[in-house]
């Protein structure tokens, strides 16, 4: 930087020639003026001559140097007067020796607070170059690319516009073609950093006008002096820019404007490089794209798997509720309160399979079911009703151990579904292994402050070695018609309300699912 040039040299910088012609000079003013002292008759002062040779002496040596020259000349003045006076030394030359001393002494410490001023100077300005060096340096090495520009030129264009009335920038560039081009033209380049030469190329960082071919988009440029004008003090943007080698770039853009007109001529412009980044980016959003589309696809696939394999369920009973209420009619005489009883369980499992066909629907629109208020021991009794038909049919009896449970916070349809899931599963299980005594027991139990534990334990052959680490995998099935489906989306179900759901074998035989539901979800959704 400037300041470099301009620079203080310390005196052990100056040249060998002075450094030995004051001191000889210096030497032999001392000796004349000793020999004039001494062995001439002059009547005068001639002592004080002496302050001539330090001030000589004083250019070339230390403080320490400099006390000892005083002290020197102090004693050959002692010494002349004591060679020529000797005792009987009169009042007049008594007062001359009195005054040379003085002059001496007044020399020496007006030397010594010059010499103390000078290496204070000195330290200071060690600090300043210091500081200079040390600025340079991050200047050089940083891998911001840096610029130092004068924006001064185009700060009084702009200033000028201003008093002129003129608002708005861009309006102004549209009605006056060539004055952005113009613009750019008074912006000089002062200095620019190795990191800069690497982004834009030698040419287009060199030291003098600024290439305006470097300004790939002029509208951002225009936001820049908008900001100028603004009186704004930074500027921040993502600009594109042209390289020497005409490579388009992209590069996150930094202006620091000062307070000050006067410093305009020296702005620091920092960009950095982004155009890798903004590549990656783009890449990336494309590939969540891509996966979200194929996810779509994926849940579609599994929805309808879900569907096909929920429905199940209530369409089986409604087939089986319809053949025996055409039973019932076809007796002789009909039996009406069957039959009525047979039509009211297809009506509610149509409606089971409605509620889970409008489950599905509303989770495929991303609207979670109703959350509500539940007590599960209703809910555990409803479900079994519901399940009536498969527990008869299957011969299996359900025992259910409540221990007293808060009211929790869910959507009723998916608990249901969990539970019936379980119980056809445990049913399945107990049927294909030809158990005679089929159990389930269902327990509802208190399992901490925040949490409701839900066991399903039946008394089937209980999971295979083998299924025990697949069990809650999409499409895993051991089952002939299965679907593999159900524990996996129960799991789902439970996890998205803050629950879970684990499984394996109870140590007194048979397989155990636990459900671990919370009293308040985290997230409720309306
Ligand atoms: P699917 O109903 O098609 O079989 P699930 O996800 O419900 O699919 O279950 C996956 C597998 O887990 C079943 O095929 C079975 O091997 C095993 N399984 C589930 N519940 C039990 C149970 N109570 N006892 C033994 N095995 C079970």
């Amino acid at each position: 930087m400037s300041i470099a040039s301009r620079m203080f040299r310390p005196r052990e910088m100056q040249s060998g020639r002075h450094h030995l012609l004051f001191p000889v000079l210096a030497a032999a003013l001392a000796a004349a003026v000793f020999y004039v002292d001494t062995y001439t008759d002059l009547e005068s002062a001639i002592a004080v001559i002496y302050v001539v040779t330090m001030l000589l002496a004083a250019q070339a040596v230390t403080r320490l140097g400099l006390l000892a020259i005083a002290a020197t000349c102090a004693a050959m003045t002692l010494l002349s007067y004591a060679v020529t006076h000797g005792h009987d030394g009169d009042l007049q030359s008594t007062i001359r020796l009195i005054v040379a001393l003085a002059a001496l002494v007044v020399t020496t410490m007006l030397l010594l607070k010059t010499e103390s001023a000078r290496l204070t100077l000195l330290s200071i300005n060690d600090a300043l170059k210091e500081s200079e060096a040390r600025y340079r340096s991050i200047f050089d090495r940083t891998r911001v690319a840096l610029w130092e520009r004068d924006y001064s030129r185009l700060h009084a264009k702009l200033m000028n516009l201003k008093q002129q009335g003129v608002v708005n920038i861009k309006e102004y560039a549209r009605e006056n073609p060539g004055f952005t081009d113009n613009c750019i033209d008074l912006i000089k380049v002062v200095a620019s950093n190795e990191a800069a030469r690497e982004l834009l190329g030698p040419q287009s960082s060199a030291i003098g006008e600024l290439k305006p071919s470097i300004i790939a988009a002029k509208e951002k440029f225009l936001d820049v002096m908008q900001a100028i004008m603004n009186d704004e003090r930074m500027f921040e943007d993502k600009v594109e820019l042209r390289t020497d080698s005409n490579e388009d770039k992209l590069a996150l853009l930094s202006i620091s404007f000062p307070k000050e007109p006067a410093a305009f001529n020296r702005v620091i412009v920092s960009m950095v490089d982004v155009t890798q980044r903004e590549l990656a980016a783009k890449a990336l959003a494309d590939a969540q794209a891509e996966l979200t589309r194929a996810s779509k696809a994926a849940a579609v696939g599994a929805m309808s798997a879900s569907l096909a394999h929920e429905l199940n369920q209530p369409l089986g009973a409604i087939i089986v509720n319809a053949q025996t209420l055409l039973r019932w009619l076809s007796r002789e005489p009909p039996d009406l309160p069957a039959a009525r009883r047979s039509a009211e369980r297809m009506i509610r499992d149509s409606q089971r399979a409605s509620d889970i066909i409008q489950n599905t629907r509303s989770l495929l629109a991303q609207s979670k079911g109703r959350v509500e208020t539940i007590g599960l021991d209703d809910l555990v009794d409803e479900t079994l009703i519901l399940m009536e038909h498969e527990l008869q049919r299957s011969g299996t009896t359900v025992r259910v151990e409540r221990e007293d449970t808060p009211p929790l916070r869910a959507v009723k349809i998916e608990l249901q579904q969990v539970l019936i899931n379980l119980i056809t599963n445990a049913i399945q299980a107990m049927d294909s292994a030809g158990i005679r005594e089929r159990f389930i027991t269902v327990r509802i139990a208190v399992q901490d402050r925040e949490h409701i534990r839900v066991t399903v334990r039946d008394s089937g052959p209980g999971i295979a070695a083998d299924a025990k680490d697949k069990l809650f995998a999409p499409f895993f099935t051991t089952k002939a018609a299965g679907m593999g489906m159900g524990l996996s989306i129960c799991r789902t179900t439970l996890e998205a309300r803050g629950g879970r759901l684990d499984g394996g074998n109870h140590p007194d035989g048979g397989a155990v699912f636990e459900m671990s539901l919370p009293i308040r979800p985290e997230m409720e959704y309306a």
